[in-house]
């Protein structure tokens, strides 16, 4: 096809294209290496009850601090983990390292909090998904019941027997399910009902155009009164400002997440959020809202 078109064009495209190539083979061949050099962070984004500004969780979000690049996000590196398989040693290194990091905010005696894991649908799907789990609830002695795991609407869809046999067993481990990006997927809301799903998350690109009487603002209404009708938690991800809380909290959405509160931060920022509350952060904002 490029070759159709003459001149600036075809450069302009195969250039792309190489650097794109080039890109993911540096990002690919580095990753390989960075588990072992231990270049992998988590950082924790806190979950806020919108009404009393209270933290009520944190998510793990994967940080790379790579020796070569500095602090790359996941959009950067998540699929090219995921093609090459390098997401299952990796999302293990996460769920590890985020319930390590549970025991020792416990242990400080800081507030029990639950924490929630991004898993990839590559990770989900894998026979030994399951016992990977369980051997590191047991290994770190974390309490399932504050762990919330994290999957998208992928993860259902092709084989939905075996999906829900696996978030079943979750369950009876005492884990909290999270349909993340809610609304971004192939959404079935038969999902609803098929599996035992206990949290809606939002997706950002909804909320962040919301106001009044806009398409978003209908969807992320309707999606908020159904979660609540059907006894889940609903979180608004990607919350920004206070107009956007403020509508949140108009259609009772109980929870959310975003800059506004605060961005994520390295696990000793949080505990010091932790200590310090959100609520007079929020209020603050709310001064500056006119
Ligand atoms: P996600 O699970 O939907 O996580 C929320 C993303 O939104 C995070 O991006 C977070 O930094 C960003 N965010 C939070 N508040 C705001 C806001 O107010 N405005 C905007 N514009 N963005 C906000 P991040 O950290 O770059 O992660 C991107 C995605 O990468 C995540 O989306 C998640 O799907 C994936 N990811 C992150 N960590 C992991 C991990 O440990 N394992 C796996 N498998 N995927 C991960
Ligand atoms: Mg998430
Ligand atoms: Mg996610
Ligand atoms: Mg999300």
């Amino acid at each position: 096809y490029a070759k159709a078109h003459s001149g600036d064009n075809y450069q302009f495209f195969d250039k792309d294209m190489n650097t794109r190539a080039v890109e993911r083979h540096f990002i690919e061949s580095h990753l390989r290496q960075a588990l072992e050099a231990q270049e992998f962070v988590l950082h924790y984004q806190p979950l806020v009850n919108l009404r009393s500004g209270l933290i009520t969780g944190a998510e793990a979000l994967l940080r790379w601090n790579s020796s070569e690049r500095g602090l790359v996000f996941p959009p950067d590196f998540i699929a090219v983990a995921e093609d090459s398989g390098l997401i299952v040693p990796i999302g293990r290194w996460v769920f590890l390292e985020a319930c390590t990091q549970a025991r020792r905010w416990l242990n400080a005696g800081l507030q029990q909090i639950s924490i929630a894991i991004n898993i990839s649908t590559v990770e989900f799907r894998r026979r030994d998904f399951l016992a990977g789990v369980r051997s590191i609830i047991e290994g770190t002695g974390v309490d399932p019941k504050f762990l919330q795991l994290e999957i998208t609407e992928s993860a259902l869809m092709q084989d939905s027997k075996a999906g829900a046999s696996i978030l079943r067993e979750l369950k009876a481990l005492g884990l909290q399910i999270a349909l993340d990006d809610f609304g971004t997927g192939y959404s079935s809301l038969s999902y609803l009902k098929q599996f035992p799903i206990d949290i809606l998350k939002i997706d950002k690109s909804f909320v962040q155009d919301i106001n009044g009487g806009n398409e978003d603002g209908i969807i992320v209404s309707a999606v908020i009164g159904m979660g609540n009708s059907l006894k889940k938690r609903v979180i608004a991800e990607g919350v920004e400002n206070v107009a956007q809380l403020d509508f949140l909290n108009a259609l009772q959405c109980e929870e959310g997440q975003g800059y506004l509160f605060s961005r994520p931060v390295p696990a000793d920022a949080f505990a010091a959020l932790l200590s310090d509350g959100i609520s007079q952060k929020l209020e603050v904002a709310r001064r500056f809202a006119f």
